[in-house]
């Protein structure tokens, strides 16, 4: 659904993206992790046509970005990563002007919003403006809008930074839901514990590449099961057991000061890059 070849862009003498090469089937939900600048905006705004490709090529449900934008576009929807509801206009009229600049027959728009509401169950809030909603609605009908011309492919920026951990996981039912209905979703993502509760597959990017790509329980089987934390003067160590009872074996030659817990995807990205998403 997603083909992505030797994609660059540099901006000046930056290398935003130095080459980066991806496939993203039907209906699967793929994350693209990366610390602060790795590049994972910048792949969004190519995809979606807001920026121009230095080289390579990139094409949506076969049809290229660069030569066949009107039908690459028509492809997706976009959830940006900032809030950019119009804040006095009602949830309805958002989702209305929404449908007429994609052109859609006015009498198609209606039943699709009721329809839309339901599914992000915000039907009740149909008439209120956008700026008495809150963080999680305000998502929400994002997601709606951009569901509303019934894209192949979403594009999730950043969907659920700022939210609080149940609205989060809120959302991520919402996600997982689209996803379960066809929709391909290329999520990016600082929560890495949303890329591995929700993705089928995972891209680390750093500085413009992809450094490794796999499913969360690949990544985290190639380092463990179990990880013990402990402090070594101002640092954190982490060591990683294949079971439960060998971390507890090791964290008996220490007195204390650590903590054992299941591996997590975030391991995996540091033991590959030694960052943090952050
Ligand atoms: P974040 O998680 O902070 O949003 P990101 O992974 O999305 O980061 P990008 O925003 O894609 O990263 O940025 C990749 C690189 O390109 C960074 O070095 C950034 O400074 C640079 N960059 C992005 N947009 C521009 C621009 N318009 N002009 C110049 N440099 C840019």
């Amino acid at each position: 659904m997603i083909q992505i070849t030797n994609l660059k862009k540099t901006y000046g003498k930056v290398n935003a993206l130095s080459g980066i090469d991806l496939t993203v089937n039907k209906a699967e939900l793929f994350a693209y992790l990366g610390p602060n600048g790795a590049g994972k905006t910048t792949t969004i705004r190519i995809l979606t046509g807001l920026t121009r490709l230095s080289g390579g090529t990139a094409t949506l449900g076969g049809h290229d970005i660069e030569k066949q934008t009107l039908a690459a576009k028509k492809q997706f929807g976009l959830v940006p990563q900032h809030i950019n509801l119009d804040s006095e206009l009602t949830v309805q009229e958002n989702l209305m002007v929404h449908g007429r600049l994609h052109h859609m027959p006015r009498k198609a728009i209606k039943p699709r919003i009721d329809e839309l509401l339901g599914y992000i169950e915000l039907t009740e809030k149909r008439h209120t403006p956008a700026k008495k909603l809150s963080g999680g609605m305000k998502r929400r009908v994002m997601i709606a809008r951009a569901l509303l011309h019934a894209p192949q492919i979403l594009f999730l920026d950043e969907p659920t930074v700022g939210l609080d951990a149940a609205i989060r996981r809120r959302l991520w039912a919402l996600i997982k839901k689209i996803q379960q209905d066809g929709v391909t979703i290329f999520l990016t993502t600082h929560y890495i514990e949303e890329a591995e509760f929700l993705a089928q597959r995972v891209a680390f990017i750093d500085e413009g590449r992809i450094i490794a790509l796999n499913t969360p329980q690949n990544f985290m089987d190639a380092i463990g099961h179990w990880a013990m934390d402990r402090f070594a003067g101002d640092d954190m160590q982490t060591d990683y057991f294949g079971t439960q009872e060998a971390a507890k074996a090791h964290a008996a030659t220490h007195q204390n000061g650590f903590s054992i817990r299941r591996v997590n995807l975030e391991d995996a990205f540091l033991n590959l890059t030694g960052k943090k998403v952050q």
